[in-house]
């Protein structure tokens, strides 16, 4: 699960160009949304446990606001560059776009593994990375939220710093924060949630039950936990998934063949979604190699790890029996990869579209927030499947109508949304 050679945001550019082109973009506004509208690069100095002080970087950027306040999460990754946050912070502009929530697209990473840092260093490096970027940020200007290794606890003590700072409650400022405090219940279901309202609809377009499906996940971490829960509850049957051991420090695929029980292995995971293989085995898992969740013969295949997956090297491996993938994670499959998958006329759901349950749940907790009104979790839920099934079927129907593959079938429509923005507000 390394980034490997592949550069996602030059990944992310050439998907740009492409449909620049099928509509005919003018070069203004290419320019202007092919790379980020702004971006802060900056020192976190944090006093450690054992005394000394360590200096990590971290990262904002704030693509493009122009449908509104800028909008995504922050990682915390040992691998983390400024590419891929401006990857990242693209993608978020389009996935609010395609939803159609009135939200711009950033995103923020530092450079850490937090699986190596205490909870006090977490809490020190949380509140480090809000002090340098401060200005920048706030509920009508741009909202973070949780992404790869980080949750509601993080946020909460950014939040903490924001308030502390700015001397005022402002719950407004970050998504993902705990329920009770500012969250909005269903945000932690959304994403996995998000992805497996899509297959759904997928499925039912193409006449297939869902009863007689079968899928791989790569990934277990929160993504992936609730898109196997759903999936499950909807009839499917996950057989396997793939993810993190953070004994070994590898990566393992654990597969049952019957049907892997969700709440049985979310038992053994850990709060990064790792999960040791002996742990696994205990409970009846065959122990595989990292990649091999690519190679079952499933229906539906979904990435939900991290980005550069599916790759020129590997996506030949992919079974003839599968039909979909629905990418969880953020750019999981190369443009090679991607090319292949086109001309094997699987049918894809794209990273954009797929994942966007999460911000979209983040939209309604900032509205919640900023109403300090909080809705109950059925209303939460099914506002996100309204929306939810709604950009799918748009994105498909264009995608059908125009014989597009699904891709550029979102990217049609987010882009055409955000350039449409641009004009009318004057800025080209
Ligand atoms: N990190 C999530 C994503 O990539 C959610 C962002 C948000 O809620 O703002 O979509």
């Amino acid at each position: 699960m390394s980034n490997g050679v592949y550069n996602p945001f030059v990944n992310a550019q050439a998907q740009f160009d492409r449909v620049a082109e099928i509509i005919g973009l003018d070069q203004a506004t290419r320019d202007l949304l092919r790379q980020p509208l702004r971006e802060y690069h900056f020192l976190i100095p944090v006093k450690m446990d054992d005394g000394t002080t360590k200096v990590f970087r971290g990262f904002r950027v704030q693509h493009n606001d122009a449908r509104g306040p800028a909008k995504g999460g922050i990682r915390f990754h040992p691998e983390e560059t400024a590419d891929t946050v401006r990857a990242l912070a693209m993608w978020m502009t389009w996935k609010c776009a395609v939803v159609d929530i009135p939200l711009g697209g950033g995103k923020g990473g530092i450079i850490c593994d937090p699986r190596n840092l205490s909870e006090k260093e977490q809490e020190r490096l949380c509140r480090g990375w809000v002090r340098q970027i401060v200005r920048n940020l706030g509920p009508y200007l741009d909202v973070p939220a949780p992404d790869v290794m980080t949750s509601s606890k993080h946020m909460l003590w950014m939040l903490d710093e924001f308030e502390t700072i700015t001397g005022g409650h402002y719950p407004g400022f970050i998504t993902g924060k705990p329920v009770g405090m500012g969250g909005s219940l269903g945000r932690t279901e959304a994403t996995g949630y998000g992805v497996i309202y899509t297959v759904r609809e997928a499925l039912k377009d193409r006449g297939i039950n869902i009863k007689d499906t079968t899928a791989s996940i790569q990934g277990f971490g929160n993504v992936a936990q609730h898109a196997a829960k759903l999936f499950s509850q909807l009839g499917g049957t996950v057989i396997a998934v793939s993810c993190w051991d953070n004994v070994d420090k590898r990566a393992y695929t654990f597969r049952k063949k019957d049907g892997v029980d969700v709440d049985e292995l979310r038992s053994i995971t850990d709060v990064y979604g790792g999960i040791t293989k002996d742990k696994a085995r205990d409970l009846g898992y065959e122990v595989l190699d990292a990649m091999a969740w690519l190679e079952q013969d499933v229906d539906i295949l979904i990435p939900a790890a991290l980005e550069n997956q599916i790759t020129a090297e590997n996506v030949n491996k992919i079974s003839s029996q599968v039909k979909l993938i629905a990418e969880g994670a953020n750019g999981p499959t190369t443009p090679d990869a991607d090319e292949a998958i086109k001309h094997r006329r699987i049918f894809m759901i794209p990273d954009f579209l797929a994942n966007a349950g999460g911000v979209t749940c983040s939209y309604f907790e900032q509205v919640q927030s900023n109403a300090n009104y909080y809705w109950e979790k059925e209303e939460v839920l099914s506002k996100l499947d309204t929306k939810m099934t709604a950009a799918f079927h748009a994105v498909n129907d264009l995608a059908k109508r125009s014989s597009l593959y699904m891709r550029d079938a979102a990217y049609v429509i987010a882009i055409n949304r955000v350039a449409q923005a641009v004009k009318m507000r004057g800025w080209v």
